[in-house]
């Protein structure tokens, strides 16, 4: 491996790179799903390859390859050079980058269990016996379990002296019930929706989550959402369950603080944001009870490392202070460009042969004082949700309706009936302004998603979200509005 990056470097800069960085990338990934009693799919892929990025003439240039020896490392290094100066003809200015030490070490994720060695039988016969539960109730037409691992072992080294190596294993699983009566489908999942759970921790991950004893009950509520009546529109009290909190601070946070899309240099994906840059330190995102950090260091997050993917150190960066709006993720580029004094290490690329863009890394909603039955137990009027089903935010992530798996009534304090189809709408700053009520440490934990997708040609980033319950006061629920 750095045969091939002291060959890429070296050549990149005899070509006239005032820049240079590379990625040597190996990855392995399996995935196992189970669907009604059968193993639906199997796959076991593993690529390799790499991927050089320079400054040459004040421009970017990039390009990458998989056959990983000395010659085409030079080769490859040559054509980013050459992109690079192609591109410098239609710069506006040149690129800058904000100073970042070199730091060189090899690093590795903690975990118990490497899920590659785990045998294969062991993880489907788990997944079997889930789906065996689920099927227990014959309403339940469609059965899903699925597992899914990945071993990314990186190495980065820059013309700035950095030689970075990390290996990073991701582990996931989720079940799913789907009931079917007459016209009516419903569904159930475990731990979460689409997919399940995910982190940057070994096949204890996936056994602590206990799919087979959990089972029953997913099946149990799919059916009787069945007979549930609709969610009535209203205007009430609205506490979030984790899973979908998650989804939320991806959503109305996660995206519209991407320092890229705020300059306008990648909208694709409801790209752009209202967030810009004048409202840094003095915009009112949300209510004193909320801070949200961005927070890569935490143990075992989806969008935890050590590094970023331009050899910048993982950091925990205050995006919202007691309700005020005071940071961005951001990248050296951006940095610079904003005037920061360092990058807030948050650029990363999806494989070998991406450029690496700003990603999230872990965005989490500080927890509060409060135990989820409290909030339930001073609520007046209000519903609990939980589990997304669909979700939608106009382009600059200001007015969102999301959709969930179930709703609970609240009355005077004590849970009531289910509610199926419920979904919620608000405008980010005013629904965040509206949250009074958070659940505290003891509650809160780490959700990872692994399909955040961004970017031309598209990119899925493994991200995190560290939330607790939490109340949101006056939002409007149980209006189905198509939007475009
Ligand atoms: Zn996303």
């Amino acid at each position: 491996m750095h045969e091939i990056t002291e060959a890429a470097l070296a050549r990149a800069q005899e070509a006239g790179a005032s820049y240079a960085d590379i990625r040597v990338i190996r990855r392995q990934h399996e995935g196992i799903q189970v669907k009604n009693g059968k193993v639906e799919s199997l796959a076991g892929e593993e690529e390799y390859g790499f991927g050089v990025r320079v400054i040459a003439d004040g421009a970017w240039g990039f390009a990458s390859s998989f056959q990983a020896d000395r010659e085409e490392a030079e080769r490859v290094a040559e054509i980013a050079v050459r992109i690079a100066r192609a591109s410098a003809r239609w710069k506006q200015e040149d690129v800058a980058l904000a100073p970042e030490p070199a730091a060189t070490g090899v690093f590795e994720s903690p975990l118990e269990k490497d899920p590659f060695e785990v045998p294969l039988e062991e993880k489907i016969s788990l997944l079997l016996d889930a789906d065996r539960i689920l099927r227990q109730r014959p309403e339940v037409k469609v059965a899903e379990a699925e597992m899914n691992f990945f071993r990314d072992h990186i190495l980065f080294a820059s013309s700035e002296g950095a030689c970075i190596e990390q290996i990073k294993i991701e582990s996931g699983a989720g079940v799913s019930a789907t009931a079917v009566e007459g016209e009516e489908v419903q569904r159930r999942s475990y731990p979460c929706s689409f997919g399940g759970d995910y982190a940057t921790a070994g096949y204890e991950f996936v056994e602590n989550w206990d799919l087979p004893a959990n089972a029953e009950w997913v099946a149990k509520e799919a059916v009787e959402l069945l007979h549930a009546p609709q969610c009535p529109p209203d205007t009430l009290d609205l506490i979030l369950e984790g899973s979908i909190l998650a989804l939320q601070v991806h959503e109305s946070c996660g995206h519209p603080i991407e320092l890229d899309r705020v300059f306008g240099t990648e909208a694709s994906y409801a790209g752009t944001s209202f967030l810009t840059t004048d409202k840094l330190g003095s915009f009112q995102y949300g209510s004193e009870q909320v801070n949200i950090v961005a927070d890569a260091t935490i143990p075992h997050g989806l969008g935890s490392f050590f590094y970023d993917d331009e050899g910048v150190v993982a950091q925990r960066v205050q995006i919202v202070s007691e309700g005020l709006f005071t940071g961005y993720l951001s990248s050296r580029e951006t940095a610079a460009r904003l005037g920061l004094e360092r990058s807030g290490g948050a650029m990363r690329a999806d494989g070998w042969n991406r450029l690496p863009i700003i990603r999230m890394t872990n965005i989490n909603l500080e927890p509060g004082d409060w135990t989820l039955d409290d909030i339930i137990g001073e609520t007046k009027r209000g519903m609990l949700m939980q589990d997304i089903v669909s979700w939608s935010i106009d382009d600059k992530r200001l007015n969102f309706q999301f959709g969930c798996e179930v709703a609970r009534e609240i009355t005077d304090g004590s849970l009531g009936k289910i509610y199926k189809n419920p979904t919620y709408t608000g405008i980010t700053y005013e629904f965040w302004g509206g949250c009074d009520a958070i659940a505290s440490e003891d509650e809160w934990r780490l959700w990872g998603i692994p399909n955040c997708g961004k970017g031309e040609p598209g990119q899925a980033a493994h991200v995190g979200h560290g939330v607790s319950a939490a109340r949101f006061r006056n939002v409007r629920v149980g209006l189905m509005e198509e939007q475009a």
